[in-house]
């Protein structure tokens, strides 16, 4: 058989590395770090994607100065305690053929939390406040210049006593680098500031310290974004003036080309791009670059499918790509494409929820598809079972294919019954709503690994006490699901009252104006608003939170914020529903406890959550094997919850 992706599995020499692939994990934050250091987790977490196949591992940011701690759960890499963990990562990365660099930061003035929950002091080349963080910070002297150039290149002589084949300086993203290159930013008058020559100063004697320290033999590349995509940021005529200078330089070795900005609401929506953005949008800056530099390209940004990468490659955008997000969906993603497994590639689909959402949250990343990202030492590898079962699962959404997948993989003869035609449960209406239409790539997936693992499918069927005691398994796992809540509301049966399911399915007439009872402040009402604005509807959306989409990932919440405000979708925050009549809806604010009348209502959305759809296991008296619960039947919460439990209880049974 022919390489299906010939470009992408082709080696790429950089510098003095060869790396196997045109696959690589970018730099990014796991929280995995223990005590700012690698531990097992995370080497654990990075040995996965190798084993999968990736050619190389960008290790995350590592401090190197007692500045440069944007967070508390990051990697320090200002003392020589970090060698040997290190060293242990690299050893573990490198014994599956993979390569591995680690990333050498410092955020200036993009500080957005520290390990004891005090402000820091920010240093930045000049007091120019950002904007998402609200961090006004302290202009450096030229001494504090010179430790933290120091700084870079003590931690790169570290990274290089460990073992490691590269350093990436990250200069992406508006942190401390890109603010010395920005002219809006950097505002010094000395040497360090003013004209390209000076704003250039700070990149090219921080590349010569790191290149002096650890020789000619590691690579050294830069990460820089091709585009800040701010209006304060970086322009790509900016960056590619950089990139040229740096590459006439002679220091590094790549150039690491991704978007955005963390200074700013507008740029950090492109740090982790959802799926509202094209895949692989990036690779035209890369272009831009690569067009003046004469040495290797990467890039990054929404490639979460080989054959996007591949057409990347192909076409000379760039000569590596970055697909984190489609290896913490899927570590073995590259093993599968080069073997001509693509239909098995569980495709990453940018909802931003498990892992940065995660991250941002303060926890570890995982993935709302594949719970045993980030909890490699648990569930990295599924154990066959002692005593292969009869197991039934009850409910085709994401928890039971889930728990019918692990469960089958293990041996077990499984058997997954759904009542409706389709599997997905509520991600088939999470799909509807506008923009999530990927969402529903979550259902191809997963049907894909329930068939992978053998897994008898039984649709159009309502399982009931009867059916379970004819066919009598050994173990059940109810994945039942949940339904719309819809509490007694005063006055309710004179007005027009529909719940968010009657509408994401088209079923509800809803008239000119509609208000959106919004409780749970997730997709649900957000999205509603957006389809039913789309319409030409008036649409009112009143919040039991301070913010539309509070509970979503912070660039998914605040772009969603933005749309709402383009589409004229009026937001009333801290309003609880309480009273309906034929033509208004009655609220009250939720802090000051005063009335809140809106008037001119035709038809009153219901998004007021849901509730278990658990009455299957309530009737299973008589049943005495084992039962598992998972997800919604259990408290209805959100798809990754459900997943999760699904792989606990699969991997139980
Ligand atoms: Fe992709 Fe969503 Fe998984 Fe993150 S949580 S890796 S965005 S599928």
């Amino acid at each position: 058989m022919s390489q299906p992706y010939s470009q992408l599995f082709s080696p790429l020499q950089v510098g003095g590395v060869e790396i196997r692939n045109r696959i690589f994990s970018t730099g990014h934050d796991t929280n995995m770090a223990e005590n700012g250091l690698p531990g097992d987790a995370l080497i654990a977490y990075h040995r996965a994607r190798a084993r999968g196949g990736a050619g190389l591992v960008v290790v995350q940011v590592a401090a190197v100065h007692a500045t440069a701690f944007y967070t508390g759960l990051m990697l320090d890499g200002t003392h020589d305690d970090c060698i040997a963990p290190y060293g242990r990562l690299a050893n573990a990365v490198h014994q599956h053929g993979c390569k591995v660099f680690g990333q050498i930061f410092h955020p200036g003035r993009e500080i957005f939390h520290t390990a004891d929950g005090t402000e820091p002091v920010a240093y930045a080349p000049s007091a120019v406040p950002n904007q998402r963080y609200q961090v006004m910070p302290r202009p450096m002297t030229r001494e504090m210049i010179a430790e933290v150039i120091d700084g870079y290149a003590a931690t790169a002589a570290r990274l290089a006593k460990a073992g490691l084949d590269g350093v990436e300086i990250v200069a992406s993203h508006g942190y401390l680098p890109a603010q010395f290159l920005n002219p809006r930013v950097n505002r010094r008058d000395d040497e360090y500031g003013g004209g390209f020559e000076n704003r250039m100063r700070f990149l090219n004697e921080l590349c010569a310290a790191v290149r002096a320290r650890i020789g000619d033999d590691m690579v050294v590349g830069m990460r820089i974004s091709g585009d800040e995509l701010d209006p304060e940021g970086l322009t790509p005529e900016e960056i590619v003036e950089a990139c040229e200078a740096l590459d006439a330089g002679g220091v590094l070795d790549y150039f690491n080309v991704i978007a955005g900005s963390s200074a700013s609401t507008l740029g950090a929506y492109h740090i982790v791009p959802p799926m509202l953005v094209e895949a692989g949008y990036v690779a035209p800056f890369a272009a831009a670059v690569r067009a003046k530099v004469s040495k290797p390209v990467f890039v990054a940004g929404r490639i979460n499918q080989p054959q996007t990468a591949e057409q990347i490659i192909a076409s000379g955008q760039a000569d590596m790509c970055g697909m984190t997000r489609a290896m913490i969906a899927d570590p073995e993603m590259a093993n599968k494409a080069r073997t001509g497994r693509s239909d098995d590639i569980r495709a990453c689909i940018a909802c931003n929820q498990a892992c940065i959402g995660r991250m941002q949250a303060g926890h570890s990343i995982s993935c709302i598809q594949h719970p045993e990202t980030g909890r490699e030492l648990t569930y990295g590898d599924i154990m066959p079972a002692e005593r292969p079962r009869n197991v039934m699962v009850i409910g085709g959404g994401p928890g039971g294919m889930k728990a019918a997948s692990v469960a089958a993989r293990r041996g077990h003869r499984v058997t997954l019954y759904e009542k409706s035609a389709r599997l997905g449960g509520q991600v088939l209406l999470a799909q509807l709503l506008p923009g999530r239409a990927e969402f529903g790539g979550l259902v191809t997936n997963f049907e894909r690994e329930i068939e992978l693992a053998g897994v008898e499918v039984v649709k159009q069927t309502e399982v009931t006490p009867e059916l379970v005691a004819e066919q009598a398994p050994d173990a059940i796992i109810l994945a039942t699901g949940a339904r719309p809540y819809i509490p007694a509301i005063a006055g309710a049966a004179d007005g027009h009252v529909v719940d968010a399911w009657q509408v994401i399915r088209g079923e509800a007439n809803v008239g000119n104006s509609v208000l959106i009872a919004d409780w749970r402040c997730d997709w649900v009402g957000v999205g509603i608003a957006e389809k039913l604005a789309r319409d030409g509807c008036r649409v009112r959306l009143c919040l039991n939170g301070p913010v539309a989409g509070q509970r979503l990932q912070n660039y998914m919440r605040d772009h969603a914020n933005g749309m709402l405000r383009s589409l004229g979708v009026e937001v009333i925050p801290y309003a609880g529903l309480h009273g309906i009549d034929a033509d208004s809806a009655y609220l009250r604010h939720l802090s000051s406890g005063e009335a809140i009348v809106c008037d001119e209502v035709d038809t009153v959305v219901l998004a007021l959550g849901h509730e278990p759809a658990d009455d299957l296991g309530r009737q299973l008296t008589a049943f005495d094997g084992e039962v598992f619960m998972v997800g919604d039947c259990m408290a209805a919460r959100t798809v990754e919850e459900a997943v999760l439990e699904g792989l606990k209880a699969g991997a139980a049974v």
